[in-house]
């Protein structure tokens, strides 16, 4: 009981400045859908999406997940497909749902101020994560404009040698600085996030980056363990020990560093997968629809068939009752039975069948 009120608190806490920004479309969509699916609706509770809009970027991370999808051959959603996509994610039953606009890197889709003033009119919380590199003045203006309700912007170290060196990109700390000081004086709500390694818990970088982004007045900091997708689908030496895990634990603070796929900041290690728990979906750039973005596997293309029908086909596949715990894509047994032959096929396994 204890540890749920803790639980609660930590979530209030760490979304308060994002209540902030909630209007009255907001309340509109809950309304309609209460009203129109209401034991769906209070089933699904809040629900995440994250629509991939492409999968280019100017960063070149050696842990970087959608490396791996690139498919020169494939066209990216266009503008009216990710349109199409949100008028049925505005649909999909739920109290409370969240459209998290990722890539690549998403500045980089032509439109996308125009997609996010959709998704935020129709009564979506509307959320981006971006390596920071285009955050000028002006595209901080523009998107609070359109209505973004929270921006997550990537810090991988404290300084620029550093994160310039994980990200491969000169100049990309400055900016992503930068990019935190726009939004903070814009009204804009920001956090950032950074990804987890041994060198980074043992060479105090972890800490280095958490100081850092306080200084800087973030609403949060959240930090991701390693997952083994992607360009690190076969990095096991990569995967954190449980000593790893007790030694990030120690870093969490309520209310501000939490650790992604955990409600809790304090003390919690283990991850809570929200794929699993139908928590959230991705949709990738080329229209595939995944339990997460991590997870190459696809229930379904959305421009071949409805969002509800492929959702409902991916929910109700073995996948989520086989008592996996923990990260899926960490866990042997799904990688055995799964990753491997998603590796023999190709970019994705098609389960939509
Ligand atoms: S910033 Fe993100 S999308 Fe870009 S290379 Fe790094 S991990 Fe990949
Ligand atoms: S599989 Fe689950 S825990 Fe792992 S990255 Fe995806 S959502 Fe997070």
């Amino acid at each position: 009981m204890k540890d749920n009120i803790s639980k609660i608190k930590n979530i209030f806490l760490r979304y308060r400045e994002k209540f902030n920004s909630l209007s009255h479309y907001h309340l509109s969509r809950f309304i309609k859908t209460s009203l129109k699916s209401p034991f769906q609706s209070i089933h699904n509770g809040v629900m995440k999406v994250m629509i991939n809009l492409t999968y280019n970027c100017h960063c070149d991370c050696d842990y970087c997940w959608c490396a791996s999808y690139e498919n020169k051959g494939r066209q990216e959603l266009s503008s009216s497909e990710v349109k199409k996509i949100i008028d049925q994610i505005v649909d999909y039953p739920s109290l409370f749902t969240l459209v998290s606009f990722i890539g690549g890197e998403p500045l980089l889709k032509e439109d996308i101020y125009q997609l996010i003033n959709y998704a935020a009119g129709k009564g979506l919380f509307v959320e981006m994560e971006t390596n920071g590199i285009l955050l000028s003045g002006q595209a901080v203006a523009k998107l609070k404009t359109a209505g973004l309700n929270h921006i997550f912007i990537r810090i991988e170290g404290s300084s620029k040698e550093s994160h310039d060196l994980i990200s491969k990109a000169e100049g990309c700390f400055a900016k992503a600085i930068k990019g935190i000081e726009l939004c903070r004086s814009a009204g804009l709500s920001c956090s950032i996030f950074a990804n987890v390694s041994k060198e980074k818990i043992y060479s105090g970088e972890i800490k280095r980056i958490i100081e850092l982004v306080k200084a800087l007045g973030v609403a949060s900091a959240r930090m991701i363990y390693p997952t083994l997708g992607g360009r690190l689908v076969d990095a096991e030496e990569r995967r954190l020990s449980a000593q790893d895990e007790v030694q990030v634990a120690g870093l969490l603070e309520p209310g501000f560093v939490y650790l992604e796929s955990t409600h809790s900041s304090s003390g919690e290690s283990s991850r809570f997968c929200a794929a699993l728990h139908k928590k959230f979906f991705h949709i990738s750039c080329h229209g595939e629809v995944q339990p997460c973005p991590f997870v190459p596997l696809s229930f379904g293309n959305i421009r071949e068939r409805g969002l509800a029908e492929i959702v409902s086909v991916m929910f109700g596949h073995p996948i989520f009752s086989k008592g996996y715990s923990g990260c899926l894509m960490n866990n042997p047994d799904f990688r055995r039975e799964y990753i491997l032959p998603a590796q023999l096929e190709g970019t994705y396994r098609n389960l939509s069948l």
